[in-house]
């Protein structure tokens, strides 16, 4: 793709940058109408190139396309796979092997968050990675900037690296996060297309990410009329991060009046770049002072502190949406922008509508970017539920191509890109909301993998969600609110039956929770669950009550075990596998209730 940004600045230098900006971002724009006009042309073409650059990959050779590269060979040729079925080959790259995936060597391993399957997947990562990424974010920005412009300034982002590790074969493995903040391409791209970061290097690398959110917010506050986006990759760490700042808020505020950094930052590279932009500065701290002192709960934090932000952006779809409830709260008045769309396996598609509120936002697939195919997903009739092995929660049909899909209908998407994965299951379902040209604009729905299943009952994360929402409307009323959630099956008697775990803001009365508790058992309204409940081969819903801060406890678990906050997603299930995991949840219970919806 051409992106211009710089080279147009070098050739008029006269003209201001912003105006620069905004003229080589309609280039972008343009760029992207031109290639989601010709979606099928392109993803034919991007697979000849994956192929004719990887046909000397010793995964292509055994499969015996034989340098062909059109879309019915490598069908014909090449399976469906999971992680599963390629761990092998990337554990052999890991090691030091190359052209085992890919013709040139992969530069670096990602790490998934691993927060799906309980422990962080290893994926090939390089250059052309990079360089998808910087095409989404410029793609999404340029149609953002169209709708809300902003001017020079600085962003407020919480983003985090996380820990990198050398594999045996010389590799380093990290987050595919980290893998894209370490590349000089990110910095310049978001030097060219978004606002500096408030937090110098050191903050977004240390090596402890309390200390890293303590200084993201210090740098935040210090720069607060010049800052106009606040961001992170998730909106969860946003939400975490200004929960932090309701308590640290009078700690910041005295840094900042004295010039000094508290005693909290002890990582030497962190104190010695934050403490160069620190100078005491006592008005500063007055006004942050007196404006928090007057918030009523909080409510509408970000654009009192941050009288120049324009929205608030990061992913709010999927597993973030239960967070929005917060967000929102702390945006008040200011707009919420969903990010994009995409994995640690690679980058699917851009929000190209950001006026559109998180719970509806679409992306719209970058058909340059790999060859997607779609596996239709349909949800099996009422009476054919019996007939139907538990796992299976769709029925599935024959792949068909991106300009093949049809609107309103949900589907699996598979992904072959330039980093060695070919006809890749992501495992997450999408519904196709529309077309943007010729390319679908889709819809997260969920991650595919069930949650929730005893016998012939199937809920997915989204079905929790949706029912942890519906038993949360009764807390509303007693300004209480569900700060994190998660769930398991509990098999250990007869029958057995779901657990939902709830930390919540505040205590309450038990006869609340006693209803919350039923209200989540009816709330899972799959007819293999209500069908079991009635019969009894599903015991009562329980509900257990965790202490304040269990859930911190869990993202501390998987950064220790190299998560990245960035990346953090809460698992919204937990099995016996996840031993820890469960621990913790299980040391932390306070409260706990049986439903007695369907008592005779
Ligand atoms: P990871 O590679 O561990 O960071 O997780 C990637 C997964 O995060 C994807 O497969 C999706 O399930 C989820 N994800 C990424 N972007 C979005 C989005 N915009 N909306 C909803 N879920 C997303």
């Amino acid at each position: 793709m051409r992106l211009l940004d710089s080279k147009l600045v070098w050739r008029f230098p006269s003209v201001s940058s912003e105006k620069m900006r905004v003229f080589s971002l309609e280039s972008v724009i343009e760029e992207f109408e031109a290639l989601t006009n010709d979606a099928g042309r392109l993803q034919t073409e991007s697979l000849r190139k994956i192929l004719e650059q990887n046909g000397e990959a010793e995964y292509l050779r055994n499969l015996g396309l034989g340098g062909r590269t059109d879309p019915e060979s490598f069908r014909a040729c090449v399976p469906l796979v999971t992680h599963r079925d390629l761990e092998p080959y990337i554990q052999r790259i890991a090691d030091g092997d190359t052209s085992v995936l890919t013709g040139k060597p992969i530069t670096s391993i990602s790490l998934s968050s691993g927060t799906t399957q309980g422990k962080p997947k290893f994926l090939p990562f390089n250059d052309e990675l990079v360089q998808s990424t910087m095409q989404i974010y410029r793609t999404s920005f340029a149609f953002r900037n169209r709708e809300y412009p902003i001017g020079d300034g600085k962003a407020l982002q919480f983003i985090y690296s996380s820990r990198q590790v050398k594999t045996k074969g010389g590799l380093i493995a990290t987050t595919a996060t980290t893998n894209v903040y370490r590349s000089e391409q990110f910095k310049r791209t978001m030097k060219d297309i978004q606002s500096q970061c408030t937090s110098p290097d050191e903050v977004i690398f240390g090596p402890d990410f309390r200390q890293s959110l303590y200084c993201h917010l210090l740098c935040g506050l210090i720069y607060s009329n010049e800052v106009q986006i606040i961001s992170s990759t998730f909106a969860h760490s946003i939400v975490h991060a200004f929960r932090t700042l309701e308590q640290v808020w009078e700690e910041l505020c005295i840094d900042i009046r004295e010039g000094v950094l508290s005693s909290r930052i002890t990582v030497p590279s962190i104190r010695s770049a934050v403490s160069k932009l620190l100078i005491p500065n006592p008005s500063l701290a007055d006004s942050i002072y007196n404006k928090c002192v007057r918030l009523s709960n909080w409510y509408g934090v970000i654009p009192e502190l941050w009288p120049n932000a324009k929205y608030v952006y990061g992913i709010m779809t999927g597993s973030m949406e239960p967070y929005l409830k917060k967000l929102r709260h702390y945006a008040g008045s200011l707009p919420l922008m969903s990010a994009d769309y995409g994995s640690s396996e690679g980058w699917i598609g851009a929000n190209v509508n950001p006026s559109l509120i998180p719970e509806l936002a679409t992306f719209a697939v970058l058909p340059n970017i790999g060859y997607f195919e779609f596996i239709p997903l349909e949800k099996p009739e009422e009476q054919e539920l019996e007939n139907i092995a538990s796992t299976i929660h769709y029925i599935e049909s024959e792949p068909v191509g991106l300009t093949e899909v049809e609107v309103g209908k949900e589907y699996e998407i598979i992904v072959t890109n330039f980093a060695g994965l070919y006809r890749y299951r992501l495992g997450d379902v999408v519904r196709v909301a529309g077309f943007h040209n010729s390319t679908p604009e889709l819809q997260f729905v969920c991650r595919r993998s069930l949650v929730l299943s005893i016998n012939i009952d199937k809920n997915t994360e989204k079905d929790l969600q949706l029912a942890v929402e519906e038993a949360a409307k009764l807390l509303a009323a007693e300004k209480l609110e569900v700060v994190d959630f998660t769930s398991h099956v509990d098999t250990s008697t007869e029958p057995g039956h779901y657990v939902i775990f709830w930390e919540l803001s505040s205590d309450t009365t038990e006869e609340v929770l006693r209803s919350c508790c039923n209200c989540l058992d009816l709330a899972f309204v799959d007819a293999g669950y209500i069908g079991s409940r009635k019969v009894g081969t599903i015991g009562p819903l329980e509900l257990r009550v965790v202490r304040k801060k269990t859930f911190e406890r869990i993202l501390e678990h998987f950064l220790g075990l190299g998560a990245a906050m960035s990346q953090f997603k809460t698992p919204r299930f937990v099995s016996l596998s996840n031993s820890k995991v469960l621990q913790i949840l299980c040391r932390n219970v306070t409260r706990c209730y049986f439903s007695t919806a369907y008592d005779i």
